[in-house]
């Protein structure tokens, strides 16, 4: 046991998993090796300001002397085209290999990708990296017009931004209402409404059926109606597709995702599998998920930052996940498919509003514009495992706080959210 451990994947999850070793006293070589040449960075400013402003810089993950001064061997540049569990070791492309004692799978997701006519034209572009963003920030300096493919968070936080900044701005959606099912219709509407007040316009039930270009450019984006929108970009924001190809290749256990246990081991003990890669069954709601959230990468590097130093638990933590969109902050707290019932807290027309979910008498999730105080609060209660009665939300934040405090008297407190 002298290799240690090796990371492949320096996002969100990577990086934690890497720092986590070393909080939890692991002192064995830890090799970090990501495909970007760049210092591992947030994404999410990537669509909520980065694309709008030409001096944003990446902001980092962690600054360059955390690497060496917490002995992590950072490999940007480098891309793992092989995994050999067999032999615990990894291949480099280009050359070389790397031998383990545990390897971490932290290679998060990419686009889903478009295939329609003119899908190839230049100007069509999605957005996951730094090197999306800016392209998408060149080409937004010369492109008045923009089509965005996708009303789901991603695709919606880029319409307000370019919007922000004076684009005419189109977002196309296939199915009736913006962000799928992620969100509850009254949020999905007042984000639509809200988002056309800043002119953005919103076509839903609508397909594209294919994109023209001039001279190699995509130049419109022609509706299943015939409607022509003129483009000088196209931003593809169609969900994601998890980096399982070599965990697939090596022969580990795939199911939406590579498949991992409550300690983030897959099929293959050495090997664990974390972030947006990642499917496991969630303990919240007993079913099998794969989460895109910094939450959930975090919190499980974490855990395989444990389960590696022998002090694991189980995952346990709460899920939940921000999105900027214009003038609304929305805060997810649980996960609320199921939900059956629901209780509105505050003002839509003032854009301050949190909607608790609920199966039966159960809080699934808490939905929150403009209302941080109640995703904290929500945070705490699902993390107690307490679930306040409708008429208990009713009474608000002070009501709620003070069930929280007499529940949490009376029952051991579950786990930290
Ligand atoms: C534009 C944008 C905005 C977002 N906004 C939010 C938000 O507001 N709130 C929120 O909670 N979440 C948000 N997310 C989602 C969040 O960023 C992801 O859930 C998170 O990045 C997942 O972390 P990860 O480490 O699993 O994957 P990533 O951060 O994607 O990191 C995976 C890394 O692995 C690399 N890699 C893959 N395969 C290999 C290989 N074979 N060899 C070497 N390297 C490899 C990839 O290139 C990538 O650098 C956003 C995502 C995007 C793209």
């Amino acid at each position: 046991m002298k290799n240690g451990v090796v990371i492949v994947g320096a996002g969100h999850a990577g990086v934690q998993a890497a720092a986590s070793l070393r909080d939890d006293g692991y002192d064995r070589p830890v090799i970090l090796v990501g495909d970007e040449n760049e210092l591992p960075y947030h994404k999410p400013p990537l669509s909520k300001t980065f694309i709008k402003d030409a001096e944003a810089r990446p902001q980092p993950l962690r600054g360059e002397a955390f690497y060496t001064g917490s002995a992590i061997d950072f490999r940007p540049g480098i891309r793992i085209d092989r995994i050999d569990a067999g032999r615990r070791s990894v291949e480099i492309s280009g050359g070389g290999t790397l031998a383990f004692d545990h390897l971490i799978l932290a290679t998060g997701s990419r686009p889903r990708t478009l295939s329609l006519p003119g899908s190839d034209l230049s100007g069509v572009l999605s957005l996951r990296s730094l090197a999306d963003a800016r392209l998408i920030r060149e080409l937004s300096a010369q492109s008045d017009e923009v089509v965005i493919l996708g009303g789901g968070f991603i695709g919606l936080e880029i319409a307000a931004t370019l919007r922000a900044a004076s684009r005419t701005v189109t977002v196309v959606e296939a199915v009736d209402r913006l962000l799928g099912r992620a969100v509850a219709p009254v949020v999905a509407s007042h984000v639509r409404q809200r988002l056309e007040g800043t002119g953005v316009r919103i076509l839903t039930g609508t397909s594209i059926a294919r994109l023209e270009g001039e001279i190699g450019h995509v130049a419109a984006a022609i509706t299943s109606s015939g409607e022509r929108l003129p483009a000088r970009m196209v931003i593809v924001g169609i969900g994601a597709v998890p980096n399982v190809e070599l965990a697939q290749a090596a022969g580990l256990s795939i199911a939406n995702g590579i498949r991992a246990d409550h300690q983030m081991r897959t099929s293959v003990p050495e090997i664990l599998a974390i972030g947006d890669a990642a499917s496991y069954r969630h303990w919240f709601t007993g079913g099998d998920v794969r989460l895109e959230s910094v939450q959930n990468a975090t919190d499980q590097a974490r855990l395989a930052a444990r389960t590696i130093t022998g002090h694991a638990d189980g995952y346990s933590a709460v899920p939940w996940f921000w999105s900027d969109i214009g003038d609304m902050k929305l805060q997810m707290v649980g996960l609320t498919a199921g939900s059956d019932s629901h209780v509105v807290l505050g003002d839509l027309p003032d854009n301050k509003f949190s909607i608790y979910h609920y199966a039966g008498d159960r809080l699934l999730g808490i939905e929150s514009v403009n209302r941080p105080g109640d995703h904290m609060l929500g945070r705490k209660m699902l993390g107690a495992g307490f679930s306040p009665t409708p008429g208990i939300v009713a009474t608000g934040p002070d009501g709620l706080k003070a069930a929280l405090a007499a529940f949490q008297e009376e029952e051991p407190v579950r786990a930290a959210g």
